[in-house]
């Protein structure tokens, strides 16, 4: 079984409409933020934004930061296929930073399958101050 990862994805207009809302932002967005933001687009349900939500953090262009119930654009420029992210988040300021890497993933997934476990994706969220809070 292969599944290809790299396929372009062809974004529903609501999806785009979600994606450059969360582009723009400087932080995370909640739903009903991005709802609020899109609201003169022409969106109006919850639900329109949580489908378009789901299908993009499917895709692996959006991660769901779980502690804050809100969601980011994922920032690796490469579109390298993570299925382990981590993120900082300053509890003074609130920013949020991205910073995954393979060598990050090949710990956690050894970690795991030492415990007979089979990680198929994580999102790790890592609390304190940020450099300039520090
Ligand atoms: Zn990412
Ligand atoms: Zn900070």
């Amino acid at each position: 079984m292969e599944h290809c990862t790299h396929t372009p994805f062809n974004l529903t207009k609501n999806q785009s409409l979600v994606m450059s809302a969360l582009s723009r932002a400087s932080g995370p967005l909640s739903a009903y933020t991005i709802l609020d933001q899109l609201r003169s687009e022409g969106l109006r349900a919850p639900l329109q934004v949580y489908r378009a939500l789901d299908k993009l953090v499917e895709y692996g262009m959006v991660h769901r930061l779980e502690s804050m119930n809100a969601f980011v654009p994922c920032r690796h420029p490469d579109g390298e296929s993570e299925s382990m992210v981590a993120f900082t988040i300053c509890e003074s300021c609130g920013e949020v930073t991205e910073i995954s890497n393979n060598g990050f993933d090949r710990q956690l997934h050894k970690l795991a399958g030492g415990a007979g476990f089979n990680v198929k994706k994580s999102t790790v969220e890592l609390f304190g101050e940020c450099s300039s809070c520090a």
